[in-house]
């Protein structure tokens, strides 16, 4: 029940397996990342400590500008390697993580079956990947603009960070009822579920409101409301110290 994600000039597998750590006091079953390496998306996911996911990932090309990683409390579906998040489609080639429950993902999940849609998972998490690679496709619409409509149906509550294989450079989170910081460094960002594993790296963070919708890249944060209008990021200082 934890998200970490970064996007800039570090290694960002360090970086976020070291927040997934960070998080662990929070209790979960399972943990993953995905990356974007020279090789593309790639996604590792392992029931159990983070511990086993950084010995399953050794050996491993892990060289990326890019990552999201998670742990998982399970509400929906068992905790195993398959209902570990990241979720993602072979499809479209996105990969999401999400902490929170979606409430009306068997209604999603039905209608999605029909259009066929296969479903690799018993969580309520992978509808929100699939039902945006269908917004995407069926509307030809931006990433960014397939998530805005997803979420207007979604019923529950969420954070959710997406890495996109045909747009390495940018991240796509959002946020409702679950608590999403980023923080701003020069050149790179950090995402997590509370600032402890930003700290390190930064004091300027920036918390998201409900109903937005993050798009990052390295060195641009840009924040837009559910209607897709603009907001302004709102800076704060953290004075804690670790
Ligand atoms: N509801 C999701 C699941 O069971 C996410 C749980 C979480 O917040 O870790 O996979």
């Amino acid at each position: 029940c934890g998200i970490v994600a970064y996007i800039g000039k570090r290694e960002a597998y360090p970086v976020v397996l070291k927040g997934l750590k960070r998080l662990e006091y929070r209790g979960y079953d399972s943990a993953g990342v995905a990356i974007c390496n020279g090789e593309g998306l790639q996604v590792y996911k392992k029931k159990g400590k983070v511990s086993q996911l950084e010995e399953f990932v050794t050996g491993k090309n892990m060289h990326s500008h890019i990552a999201i990683g998670h742990t998982r409390w399970a509400t929906h579906g068992e905790p195993s390697d398959r209902n570990a998040h990241p979720h993602y489609s072979s499809d479209s080639k996105l990969a999401l993580v999400h902490n929170g429950i979606i409430e009306n993902y068997a209604q999603l999940k039905q209608e999605l079956i029909k259009k066929g849609h296969v479903f690799k998972s018993d969580t309520d998490t992978e509808v929100l990947i699939h039902f945006i690679e269908d917004i995407k496709n069926n509307n030809q619409c931006s990433l960014e603009e397939a998530v805005r409509i997803a979420l207007k149906r979604v019923i529950g509550a969420y954070v959710i960070v997406i890495v996109d294989e045909d747009h390495p450079d940018t991240l796509i989170a959002a946020r409702k009822g679950s608590p999403l910081v980023i923080g701003v460094g020069k050149g790179e960002h950090f995402l997590a579920s509370d600032a402890s594993p930003i700290v390190e790296y930064t004091k300027e963070v920036v918390y998201v409101n409900d109903y937005e919708i993050a798009i990052i890249k390295a060195d641009e944060l840009i924040l837009k409301n559910i209607s897709n209008e603009i907001q302004t990021p709102f800076i704060q200082k953290l004075d804690i110290e670790l």
